[in-house]
């Protein structure tokens, strides 16, 4: 396979389908330097009806193939995903901004690690129903059936980890997908298709489109697709799961959060920052998960500042694929100057203390990068829960430190927000930390560390965060839909109407 920059048009019946210039195009960039990377041709709507139809004729062959042959399929990918790890994490680097220190150790493999995952799950009877016995005469058996030709709609903060998520348990499944990138990060797409293709997916089986909002609602809203997975904004999400519902399709929702952290009396202050970091400014922060609204005992802020600001040292900016970076940019134009109104807005509006950090770019940043979409890590602290800043979603590195007085206190405030993506503990005593995190509303929760989501683990937000889960065995049951058999076994019949 090469790897190339080249324009992408979409991708479909095994091959790209170069689009009518009329349809327009949108540029790639590169978000270090903001230079264009290569043109990405828009869907039209008849190339995405084209791409449905594509995966409705692959979808009679793909879901009666015995899923431990489709698992043998999948299985090629994963290893194909791996032989060709560190090509694809440089086109996440060259898309997202993404330091390749973490592209090259977690994008990729994370979602390969779904991907055997799912494929090990179907071949050794994660498919499989349930049968018993009703009476002597009679028994009920219980099939699970792919739902069709579904669609996948992804972010742009974690591309290629994102369609893995949605396609491995889609495809594994037996269900056919057309994948809609967002048209900020679309570089993974067509590289994905190809590994399918080349592990031996049929034609037809996983489907590209690109474009922004209009062709994400004609796919969606389109007849064919039996099911929507997004991963995406609230406001986006809830027009998304709208339109579905017309349709009674099924959907998982991955949407925002704001998460809450508490750092617990009995927490080592050092401990307590290390997480409170990772919550926060991997990815340069642009993680759904993130722990934004770290709680922290008032007898505690003090040291726990200290240790923060300490390690704010080791964050490094600068060229995106020397190895000692850890640090990218944000992820576009428009997204630095959404989180620079947030932090000017913490400033001057909310009124927050600003411990480190601001609207202005890394200091010692080189020359070459200096036209890129960066931004400072910033850490607000004195924060209180009516602000802006610890309110709303930034989806950037900006944490805010709130204290507290009563575990209870903290518990409560955690909880009052809409949003239930994620939650997370730092403490000593572990019964008070199960404690906590049994009174937290979050679909995901962490306990002394901050982020990890392997394969095996369901995840899913509560409340306006989402709907349904990926991965895990749950994560299969998404694709899935039930069949129930009643066999009668006597020869006759008995109904009120033989008396008739
Ligand atoms: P958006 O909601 O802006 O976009 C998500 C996707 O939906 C994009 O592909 C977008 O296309 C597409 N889209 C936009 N409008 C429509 C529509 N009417 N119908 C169908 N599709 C549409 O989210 P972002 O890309 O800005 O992603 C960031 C958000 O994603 C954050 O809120 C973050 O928390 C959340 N997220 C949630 C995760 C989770 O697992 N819970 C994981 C990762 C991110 P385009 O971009 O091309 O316009």
């Amino acid at each position: 396979m090469g790897f190339r920059d080249i324009d992408r048009h979409s991708f479909y019946a095994g091959k790209p389908q170069p689009s009518p210039t009329s349809a327009g195009h949108f540029e790639s960039i590169d978000p270090s330097n903001g230079n264009p990377i290569c043109k990405i041709f828009n869907s039209p709507p008849q190339a995405i009806d084209a791409a449905i139809a594509s995966a409705q004729s692959a979808f009679p062959s793909w879901s009666s193939t015995p899923p431990i042959e489709r698992a043998r399929i999948l299985q090629r990918a994963v290893a194909l995903l791996r032989e060709y790890n560190d090509d694809l994490a440089r086109i996440e680097t060259l898309d997202t901004g993404k330091p390749f220190s973490e592209t090259s150790t977690v994008d990729i493999v994370t979602g390969a690690d779904v991907l055997e995952y799912f494929a090990s799950l179907v071949a050794s009877g994660g498919l499989n129903g349930e049968s018993f016995r009703l009476r002597p005469s009679a028994s009920v058996y219980t099939s699970k059936e792919p739902l069709g030709v579904c669609a996948g709609i992804g972010a742009w903060n974690y591309p290629i980890q994102i369609a893995l998520w949605k396609s491995a348990p889609c495809l594994a499944a037996g269900n056919c997908m057309v994948y809609k990138p967002s048209e900020f990060t679309p570089l993974h797409a067509e590289y994905l298709a190809g590994i399918y293709q080349k592990a031996g997916v049929p034609d037809g089986v996983f489907n590209v489109v690109y474009g922004a909002g209009e062709a994400g609602s004609h796919l969606t809203q389109h007849p064919a697709i039996a099911k929507v997975s997004f991963t995406g904004q609230v406001s986006t999400g809830m027009r998304v799961a709208g339109a579905a519902a017309g349709g009674m399709k099924y959907v998982t929702m991955e949407l925002g959060g704001k998460s809450p952290l508490i750092v617990l009396p009995d927490a080592a202050a050092d401990t307590a920052a290390d997480v409170a970091m990772l919550a926060n400014f991997f990815s340069t922060g642009q993680v759904c998960t993130n722990g934004t609204r770290v709680f922290v005992p008032r007898s505690l802020k003090k040291p726990f500042e200290r240790a923060l600001l300490d390690k704010m040292q080791h964050v490094r900016a600068g060229d995106l694929f020397d190895p000692a970076t850890n640090f990218g940019p944000l992820s576009s134009r428009s997204h630095l100057e959404k989180v620079r109104g947030y932090v000017r807005r913490g400033i001057e509006e909310d009124g927050a203390t600003l411990l480190c950090g601001g609207v202005e770019q890394p200091a010692n940043l080189p020359a070459h990068l200096k036209s890129g979409y960066w931004i400072r890590p910033t850490v607000f602290t004195d924060c209180t829960d009516e602000m802006a800043i610890v309110r709303e979603e930034i989806f950037g590195p900006v944490m805010a430190v709130l204290a507290y007085d009563e575990v209870d206190e903290a518990v409560r405030r955690a909880n009052a927000t809409e949003l239930g993506l994620a939650a997370g503990v730092v403490g000593r005593d572990i019964d008070a930390c199960h404690s906590v995190i049994a009174r937290l509303e979050a679909g995901i929760t962490w306990v002394n560390t901050w982020g990890e989501s392997p394969a095996e683990m369901a995840v899913g937000g509560w409340k306006k965060s989402g709907v349904g889960v990926e991965n895990g065995r749950k994560g299969l049951e998404a694709w899935v839909r039930n069949k129930s058999t009643l066999v009668e076994m006597s020869g006759s019949v008995a109904t009120v109407f033989a008396k008739l």
